[in-house]
């Protein structure tokens, strides 16, 4: 072994070492429709005038880490009800490993648990601050298997239960009344998430429900609706809940450029929303002509996304990929047999997304 080895074998948790890492392909040159961007940007005029506030943007000085103008903008803004407050993240990613952190205690096992197929970030940041990860089949036609949860819950105890609402990858949305009584189920023993990141799509919530659940965050993005360069996610939750949680947050963990970018991007949320309505009803038109494919199925979805089943998602991958279109293969997932995950896109890049997928079909490349 090099001194390096010895050194990481020396320091580095094992499990860390083992760890693959969060793979993001190289997308130069390629249709990227594999992470749910927002393919539309802001009409020039507001790009420009976003482009003079942060001409004025303090760059010198930290942030002021109470961030009440844009905290302020978001409850207003965004559906918070009267009497909570949020706390802001560097993306989501950044709140549910704030979450686990606060959660992961040592001097017993402490359990995060959500139905799989889920978002990998809930499994990957448990481990990553030591807590165990426990996974809970979705049926076969995507629902929660709310009996195997509410079992799941009485064996493990969870500290946290993460529920995506709508859920990625799969795009659909839970019963919520299932969720509900899951969210009852752990009242004074677990915390349960419900993860909005696809709300300006579904525009369904449990925002309006937290002062009926004690035990309720409700966590959402600005991501998916066209500000994932900008990283800022936001959870509200009882406030007292919410002031432990913001004891693990990085004081400045959000930057002045974000700060004024998102307060700029709430004061023009009808351009942000016509942009959601216009994926929405592309969702629709590409989920029609999809469906209409000998060997293909799509899945009802909520979300700017779709998941298909196709009859070789490894070949459809292989060929699409050199034919320069970027798709997340979802092989590797439970529940779930030759599935992939394409991101809604503008017209033209939902044509070429489909011609691309009708060539791979047939497997030539
Ligand atoms: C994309 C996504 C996120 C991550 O959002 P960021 O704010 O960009 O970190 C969180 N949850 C789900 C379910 C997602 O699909």
């Amino acid at each position: 072994m090099s001194s390096i080895d010895t050194l990481i074998a020396n320091t580095i948790r094992p499990d860390v070492q083992q760890l693959a890492g969060y793979h993001v392909p190289d997308a130069s040159g390629y249709i990227k429709l594999d992470a749910m961007e927002n393919p539309y940007e802001l009409p020039y005029e507001l790009r420009e005038e976003l482009g003079r506030r942060l001409a004025d943007a303090v760059i010198n000085r930290y942030p002021v880490p109470s961030y009440t103008t844009l905290k302020q903008k978001v409850c207003a803004r965004l559906g918070v009800p009267a009497g909570y407050d949020v706390i802001l993240g560097n993306g989501s990613d950044e709140l549910i490993s704030i979450m686990v952190t606060a959660c992961a205690r040592k001097d017993r096992r402490a359990t995060v648990l959500a139905p799989i197929p889920a978002f990998v970030m809930f499994s990957m940041s448990a481990r990553l601050a030591g807590m165990d990860f426990v996974g809970v089949p979705l049926r076969p036609d995507l629902s929660l298997d709310k009996e195997a949860m509410l079992a799941a819950i009485a064996e493990h105890k969870p500290a946290l239960v993460f529920l995506a609402y709508p859920n990625n990858p799969t795009g659909n949305l839970f019963n919520a009344d299932d969720m509900a009584e899951i969210i009852r189920a752990m009242k004074d023993t677990g915390i349960a998430v419900v993860d909005e990141a696809y709300h300006p799509f579904a525009k369904t919530t449990f925002m309006d429900r937290l002062p009926e659940f004690g035990n309720l965050v409700v966590m959402r993005t600005l991501s998916k609706l066209g500000l994932a360069g900008i990283r800022l996610g936001y959870m509200s939750a009882d406030p007292a809940l919410l002031a432990q949680f913001d004891k693990v947050r990085p004081p400045y963990n959000v930057n002045v450029l974000t700060q004024i970018a998102a307060e700029f991007a709430l004061d023009h949320m009808d351009v942000l929303d016509r942009q959601a309505e216009l994926l929405n009803a592309a969702r629709d038109e590409l989920a029609a002509e999809l469906a209409s494919l000998p060997g293909v199925e799509v899945f009802p979805s909520a979300a700017n996304f779709l998941m298909v089943q196709v009859p070789d998602a490894d070949q459809v991958c292989a060929n699409m990929l050199a034919k320069k279109v970027l798709i997340k293969n979802l092989v590797k997932m439970p529940v779930l047999a030759n599935c992939i995950r394409v991101t809604v896109s503008t017209p033209e890049e939902n044509s070429e997304f489909l011609n691309a997928l009708k060539a791979s079909l047939g497997g030539t490349t």
